[in-house]
């Protein structure tokens, strides 16, 4: 079996690419895997150091927006997991031009390769951002698409595109929707590795209003699973929300980290709000749960302490990072 897996040097293709090369999950061992990336300033190499020397592995250092790049890429490929995106909404508010590029020109490219080497499955990786927010209950796979920032729109239009292939060309699709993923080598700009490398680095948790924005927190392992699940078992056609199950206030999470690091609430930097801000996200992982047997097994204790700690012990991964 060929796989081919876009931004695989990313945080959570990268871990991915570590954990099939390592044998996590039964029914993808043994297949070769083919890594796609840009290597933005999202993706590094340093992210697949421990598979580097798998000879199973093959790294590819092309855009997806390139179509010569993607066509023969994916050729000769029996599934694709598409994770490469930009896929930090601060950005996206800064400037969306990359997003719209990427997000969805990019996985159109993926799409129209993909049908014509006639690929045997595609996931696309989307993002439950795409449903908007919700101040009560959970979003389900059938619930309308309203994204606010223009990440969440580019991933919007892209994961219809997925879809729409699906419908009108029979590509056979599955989507996936998570919460927020956390866990190492995940790039210091998204909220827990950047409350972590500040307190580490000297300076200040910066926490955007009140504090009151809710997430649910997923393990990069347990989507990772749920992801390996879908691929093997996923339904053509069908979206599958992935959670981890752990709702938190950003103030909450905030005194986690503090608390672990031995520091406490004076080195909190209140900053103005994200423009646009969801208030609260929350899925219902029940269809997954009941069609494909998955369940988060990561508790997010004991996760966000190992996460700590493998930052605490990796200065060398993030202290040269700049985060403009
Ligand atoms: P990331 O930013 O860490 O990695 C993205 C990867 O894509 C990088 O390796 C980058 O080099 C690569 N890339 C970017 N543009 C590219 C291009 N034009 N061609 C080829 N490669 C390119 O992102 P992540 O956090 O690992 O997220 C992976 C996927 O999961 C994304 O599609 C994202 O939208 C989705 N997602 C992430 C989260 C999260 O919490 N991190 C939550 C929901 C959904």
């Amino acid at each position: 079996m060929k796989i081919l897996v876009t931004g695989g040097a990313g945080f959570i293709g990268s871990n991915f690419v570590r954990r099939l090369l390592e044998g996590a999950y039964e029914e993808l061992a043994g297949a070769s895997v083919a890594v796609l990336d840009k290597f933005t300033y999202a993706g590094r190499i340093e992210n697949l150091e421990p598979v580097l020397d798998n000879p199973l592995l093959s790294i590819i250092h092309g855009d997806i927006c390139d179509a010569p790049t993607v066509r023969q890429a994916i050729s000769g490929s029996d599934l694709v997991v598409h994770f490469a995106a930009e896929s930090h909404v601060d950005r996206s508010i800064a400037s969306a031009s990359a997003f719209v590029d990427t997000n969805v020109r990019g996985t159109y490219l993926l799409l129209a390769a993909a049908l014509e080497y006639k690929v045997g499955r595609f996931i696309h990786v989307s993002t439950d951002e795409v449903y908007g927010s919700i101040n009560h209950g959970a979003f389900t796979e059938s619930s309308p698409l309203r994204p606010n920032s223009p990440y969440a729109a580019s991933k919007t239009s892209s994961d219809l595109f997925a879809l729409a292939f699906h419908r009108t060309h029979g590509l056979p699709v599955c989507v996936t929707r998570c919460s927020n993923n956390y866990g190492p080598y995940q790039f210091p700009e998204k909220a827990i590795p950047r409350f972590i490398t500040a307190i580490l680095s000297g300076s200040d948790i910066p926490l955007y209003g009140d504090g009151l924005h809710r997430r649910d927190w997923l393990h990069v392992d347990d989507h990772c699973r749920g992801l390996a699940l879908v691929s093997t078992r996923g339904r053509d056609g069908h979206v599958y929300n992935i959670g981890g199950g752990k709702e938190l206030a950003n103030i909450d999470l905030a005194r986690r980290v503090l608390k672990l690091l031995g520091a406490d609430t004076s080195r909190i930097d209140w900053i103005a709000d994200r423009k646009a801000h969801d208030r609260r996200y929350c899925v219902d992982i029940s269809k997954i749960s009941d069609d494909l047997g998955y369940a988060p097994h990561v508790s997010f204790d004991e996760g966000l302490e190992d996460t700590v700690r493998w930052y605490s012990e990796h200065p060398q991964w993030w202290q040269s990072l700049t985060l403009s």
